[in-house]
């Protein structure tokens, strides 16, 4: 049974599946199909506001000239979807029409008369932003910076579907040795930790702390862990400490019965963290992470709080501290990032908790708006 997270205690990877659908390949899809006539079997995930979760058939995607069908076989639901699962029907406006998720990973089952390299038959995940494909951001591969970029739900192309359609330059195909599960990772959360990472550059002379144990706090623990750096983790929530137990962070507080600046002091002979992570999107984290690195440490935020923290600037100022973004990844960092997790085996099963089949997306919002989840997954099995 599903949901047994909550109702019975922490239990890792609770399951509910159900078979996928036959596979219509006559029809709505093939190669360049795009005058065969169209079917009305996909079945969607659509938030409508409030908490408010429906599973919708909506027509099989046909692939434009450059596009490419991909039947998912893994879609995770990201903390980020949850702002919109909490919003109102009126700030959601036309979201509330069209399939959420951006996290895919699949197979791929069409593709339009102009795509080149991707086949029928490859293993993907997606890269999940879209931009205007000329500007210098997206001929740098800095997709997620170009003026005009979208996340493929906000245009129709949501990933928590049987199946998504995106361009072909979004596909990325996953070597034999990664899972859809890994697809999926990599699709959002395991881009986004690794892009921070790599600008803390941490390594074996550092410690490094992170705030916020949710899965993507969870996922860059492990990558900084690889990178040699020693790992402190802090977060409130007693299922996601004990999971950085588990992944094996090397210290593993709950930030409401320790001060995190008297603690990566403590661990550094008073010196501070040499970097800092924040993901948590608290502004009382955020204060923490710019207290608890050392002189000319760095911070970098990636987690998504709209409240404005209050940081003293003479704290910065005299300390050097640098700060930094961090949004997405670049697509570019794709093959290092693969080479990366294979390098170091790195085993993202750890951070999932629960699996779903969508037709119980509902339950399965219900779970990880709970905060009290890793990572949540729909899955096709
Ligand atoms: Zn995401
Ligand atoms: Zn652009």
């Amino acid at each position: 049974m599903h949901g047994e997270g909550v109702r019975g205690g922490w239990k890792l990877g609770a399951t509910a599946v159900r078979p996928l659908p036959p596979l219509r390949v006559h029809g709505g899809f093939g190669s360049g199909a795009g005058s065969a006539p169209r079917r009305n079997s996909m079945r969607g995930v659509v938030l409508k506001g409030y908490r408010q979760v429906e599973v919708r058939t909506f027509p099989d995607p046909v692939p434009g000239p450059d596009e490419v069908v991909i039947q998912t076989r893994v879609a995770a639901i990201c903390g980020s979807d949850l702002h919109f699962y909490r919003d109102t029907p009126e700030n959601l406006g036309p979201r509330t029409e069209m399939v959420v998720g951006h996290e895919p990973s699949g197979v791929v089952v069409a593709v339009g008369s102009c795509v080149r390299n991707v086949r029928v038959g490859d293993r993907v995940t997606v890269y999940h932003h879209m931009g205007c494909g000329t500007c210098a951001h997206c001929l740098a591969g800095d997709i997620m910076l170009c003026e005009q970029h979208v996340g493929i739900a906000a245009v129709g192309r949501g990933a928590d579907a049987d199946y998504v359609c995106v361009p072909e330059r979004n596909c990325l195909r996953l070597p034999d040795e990664l899972s859809f599960v890994d697809g999926a990772f990599i699709a959002c959360i395991a881009g986004t930790a690794y892009s921070a990472l790599l600008k803390l550059a941490p390594s074996g002379r550092d410690t490094l702390a992170i705030l916020g144990l949710g899965p993507v706090g969870l996922v860059a623990g492990m990558m900084a862990r690889a990178f040699g750096a020693r790992v402190v983790g802090f977060e409130l929530v007693a299922e996601r400490l004990d999971l950085a137990r588990r992944i094996g962070l090397d210290y593993v507080f709950d930030a409401g019965e320790v001060d995190p600046v008297a603690v990566a002091r403590d661990l550094t002979g008073g010196r501070g963290a040499d970097g800092a992570l924040e993901t948590s999107g608290s502004p009382v984290a955020q204060v923490q992470a710019v207290r608890l690195v050392r002189k000319r440490g760095k911070v970098v935020f990636a987690g998504a709080g709209r409240e404005e923290p209050c940081i003293a600037p003479w704290w910065i100022m005299q300390r050097e501290v640098t700060l930094m973004g961090t949004f997405v990844m670049p697509i570019h960092l794709y093959e290092d990032l693969v080479r990366f997790i294979l390098r170091h085996r790195l085993d993202f099963e750890q951070v999932v908790t629960h699996r779903f089949s969508i037709e119980d997306a509902a339950e399965a919002f219900r779970l990880a708006d709970s905060g009290r989840t890793g990572k949540v997954l729909f899955v096709w099995e």
